[in-house]
């Protein structure tokens, strides 16, 4: 009998598709195989097969899938389940899910740029087809697939270029290259012997070679040669910083025959680590902490861990992880933030060694691919620590989620789809594995609060620091009234100039927070007030100083900043406002003897650039440093005395009704990076509105106080967690047609959910890439059915795109928005 299988396409459909399978793969494709199939005109996609059965579809013709790319399933059968859930939650096609959710490497499609290898060498011979389309390729050294498939006429392409890489022969550009090529360190070493009486000849003979000479004995250093026993090994880039000198140098000694150098493979994924053997010991408090968290498991399945920063949560996290492994289950600790990756897993693997995999997008392509595969078998990690991406990872038999700093609102994916919120999908995911998820913070969302005081989920305090060091000290200055009387320096006050050189004088180290990158956020001309916008969206550009150009931080539109005004070719153009660029110049002009470091998205783009400047601060390298909302999440240093909170008005103002929440959330917990080790720090909070109630919670680190009368606004305007939100996104490039787009939606909307239902009203960006963007805003009542409240959503998003004259309309809901 035939066989058929339902695949999930990596396209935003609403449902999957059936192929006929030919005779030779019958027996072969299992739920979770990659097929490659035909879709569309003369397009080929990497699909996953979610069923396989007996029935012929009736609507439509039946395909054959092209072919089979994998023996064994790439994906378990909870991931499915957890693929529903997320596309049936945030209204969303499963193919949205597919995309977000697989390393690109594992999702070759048609318009893959692939290349060739120029170190190939056909170890097993190519087949007459792989061998032309091979020919093809070298021919143009790079080339998208679809173009190569209409060059050789060869139908089944994919099927040919998934061979070659397997062969080698050509690499998916940038992605997955170093998937096919081990990962090697050159490493030095001496030729010959090299006991002591060779060593004196050797110093003799370069003794008139001074910086030989030094390389040699940085050596004889490095790999104890001398101290009997086998040498350690030396990187040859290790030992030329360390010695100080230039390949050049090396290569001299090469020469003479002296050294070699070899190349060592090493292996991507583990790196070495010192492992401890014993966990540290919790004190008292975290030791209650935690046998109420285990406690609280018993009944709930999800508990808040309420701890004030630096309490030392992560260190009840290890022991909970500790605890989870030791049953045999596996452990997903999710991070908000790549930049605080580095210093968790130095904790965690200092600990728990190479049974800890890290997984996030500054990784290359390869590297979430093998660790992908890897959690599929037996042999998976125990522990992985990541980024929100991590919850689509393969899990067997998962036992714990920790979402540290669960208030964050990066946890929330905005585009594309699937809009998910990391943390509540965490919530859901451990449910189906039934594991136990922990939530910690110093500054619980209102949303988790209330879930947690309500009694839905456990709720554990922690109001000690470690080692009870008391909270910094919030010092709140009025920058409005300094600014009138002319007593400010640029953007800073006297007091915390002041504070900066005490802290400076006395070794210490001082964190600047301002949450807005670049140089400066507008430019104008004084003249006619002409401001430069960018060309694609309704926003003015940002000054980059570094690069001299005007940015747009939506799309990334460029441009050079004109000499003269264009609207009326006067030169007195200024900048206004203030981004870290900024402040990073003024500080260095302030205090020329300082080290400084900037830590924003400009200065983060690789994964070594961040590590770095996290490692230069930890090492004292760094005397200030200087960042966005970056600086101020769970980062843990020893020796910060100052924090300075350089403008506080700009969160205050934003126009979300989050954003009283958000001000207090960073504000505190950028102040909890001053003084966690040795004594109590100090916090400069300058802002124009020292009355504000948001700033005297800050100050008197009331978070309770905070949540109570942001809790008292949202139930009587209708918030969260009162009502649930959806945001109805409509974009097109005309303006007027959207306009009658949103007004047709909104009448629909009403139809169905009354007056819960706002708008439509213009964003506060309004124009993103050359498209013109509305929103609706619909308000749904907690105690409402929401798969009811779905499948209307779902009507009238598909009324509407089937609507003759709204052909060019985009749209789309974002659950739950952050
Ligand atoms: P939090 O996550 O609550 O901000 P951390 O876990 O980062 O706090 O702890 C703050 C600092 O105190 C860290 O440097 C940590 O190593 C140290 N610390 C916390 N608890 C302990 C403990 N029980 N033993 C040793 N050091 C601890
Ligand atoms: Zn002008
Ligand atoms: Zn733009």
């Amino acid at each position: 009998m035939k066989k058929f299988v339902d695949v999930i396409l990596p396209l935003p459909l609403p449902k999957s598709f059936t192929y006929s399978l030919p005779e030779e793969y019958a027996e072969e494709v299992k739920v979770g195989c990659r097929v490659v199939v035909p879709f569309g005109r003369k397009k080929y996609y990497t699909a996953i097969v979610c069923n396989v059965h007996y029935y012929a579809p009736t609507e439509y013709e039946v395909k054959d899938i092209s072919t089979l790319l994998d023996a064994s399933p790439i994906l378990l059968p909870m991931q499915f389940k957890f693929w529903e859930w997320l596309a049936n939650y945030y209204l969303c096609a499963q193919g949205d899910v597919y995309k977000a959710a697989l390393p690109s490497g594992l999702k070759l499609e048609s318009e893959t740029i692939v290349e060739c290898n120029p170190d190939f060498e056909a170890v097993v011979p190519l087949s007459e087809r792989e061998q032309r389309v091979l020919d093809l390729l070298s021919a143009e050294s790079e080339q998208c697939v679809t173009k190569l498939e209409k060059d050789s006429g060869f139908k089944n392409i994919l099927t040919i270029i998934k061979s070659l890489l397997d062969k080698e022969a050509i690499f998916v550009k940038e992605e997955l290259r170093r998937t096919y090529k081990p990962k090697t360190e050159a490493r030095v070493r001496l030729v010959g012997t090299a006991d002591e009486r060779r060593l004196h000849i050797l110093f003799d003979l370069l003794g008139r070679a001074p910086k030989q000479l030094a390389l040699l004995m940085k050596y004889v250093e490095c790999s104890g040669v001398l101290g009997g026993g086998t040498p350690k090994e030396v990187s040859k880039k290790e030992l030329l910083q360390r010695a100080d000198v230039s390949t050049a140098v090396l290569n001299g000694l090469i020469e003479k025959q002296i050294f070699e150098v070899y190349y060592h493979e090493i292996g991507r994924l583990d790196r070495e680590v010192k492992l401890v053997t014993e966990l540290s010991r919790l004190n008292e408090f975290q030791q209650r902490a935690h046998d109420s968290v285990v406690e609280s498991f018993k009944e709930k399945n999800v508990c808040l861990l309420h701890g004030v920063t630096s309490s030392g949560k992560t260190e009840i996290y290890i022991h909970l992880i500790e605890e989870t492994l030791r049953q045999g289950k596996q452990v997903l600790y999710l991070l908000p933030e790549i930049a605080l990756t580095t210093q968790i897993t130095e904790r965690l693997q200092r600990v728990f060694g190479s049974r800890l995999g890290i997984y996030h997008s500054k990784f290359p392509d390869a590297e979430r691919v093998e660790i992908w595969q890897k959690q599929l078998g037996e042999e998976g990690y125990d522990i992985i620590l990541g980024v929100r991406s991590s919850i689509f990872l393969p899990y067997r038999n998962l036992g714990l989620i920790i979402v540290d700093e669960e208030h964050e609102n990066t946890y929330k994916q905005q585009d594309p789809a699937p809009r998910y919120h990391a943390r509540n999908a965490a919530i859901v995911l451990a449910a189906m594995y039934g594991a136990k998820t922990l939530l910690g913070t110093a500054t619980p969302s209102i949303e988790t609060w209330s879930n947690a005081t309500s009694g839905k989920y456990g709720l554990v305090s922690l109001n000690e620091r470690y080692k009870e060091i008391q909270l910094p000290e919030i010092i709140p200055v009025d920058i409005k009234e300094l600014h009138r009387k002319k007593r400010m320096v640029g953007q800073f006050s006297p007091l915390l100039i002041q504070y900066i050189k005490e802290a400076l004088d006395q070794k210490q180290q001082v964190i600047l927070f301002q949450n807005r990158r670049g140089f400066a956020p507008m430019v104008e001309c004084r003249t006619c007030g002409w401001v430069p916008k960018c060309k694609n969206c309704d926003v003015s550009l940002t000054y980059h100083k570094g690069i001299n150009q005007l940015t747009c931080h939506y799309c990334g539109y460029t441009y050079q900043l004109p000499r003269s005004c264009p609207a009326c070719e006067g030169t007195d153009i200024v900048n206004r406002g203030f981004g870290t660029e900024k402040i990073e110049d003024d500080i260095k002009v302030l205090f020329p003897q300082a080290a400084v470091a900037r830590m924003d998205l400009d200065t983060t783009r690789t994964r070594s650039a961040y590590e770095k400047i996290i490692a230069d601060f930890e090492e004292g390298k760094t005397d200030i440093l200087i960042g966005t909302q970056m600086v101020s999440k769970g980062l843990d240093f020893d020796h910060v005395s100052i924090v300075g909170i350089l403008n506080a008005d700009t969160m205050l103002n934003y126009p979300d009704f989050r954003s009283y929440e958000r001000a207090f959330q960073l504000m505190a917990q950028v102040s909890g990076r001053a003084g966690r080790k040795n004594k109590r720090g100090r916090v400069v909070l300058q802002t124009k509105s020292i009355d504000h109630p948001i700033i005297r919670q800050v100050i008197a680190n009331d978070y309770q106080e905070m949540v109570g009368g942001q809790l008292a606004e949202r139930q009587m305007f209708h918030y969260p967690p009162y009502y649930r939100l959806v945001y109805v996104y409509l974009k097109n490039r005309n303006e007027r047609l959207l306009e009658q787009m949103a007004f047709a939606m909104a009448e629909k909307l009403r139809a169905v959910f009354g007056s819960r239902v706002l708008g439509p009203d213009k964003p506060p960006v309004a124009r993103v890439q050359t498209l013109f963007i509305k929103k609706i805003v619909v308000k749904i009542e907690q105690n409402a059915s929401m798969s009811r409240a779905r499948e209307l959503l779902l009507g009238i998003q598909r009324e509407m795109l089937e609507d003759e004259r709204f052909k060019s309309l985009i749209v789309y809901y974002d659950m739950d928005p952050m």
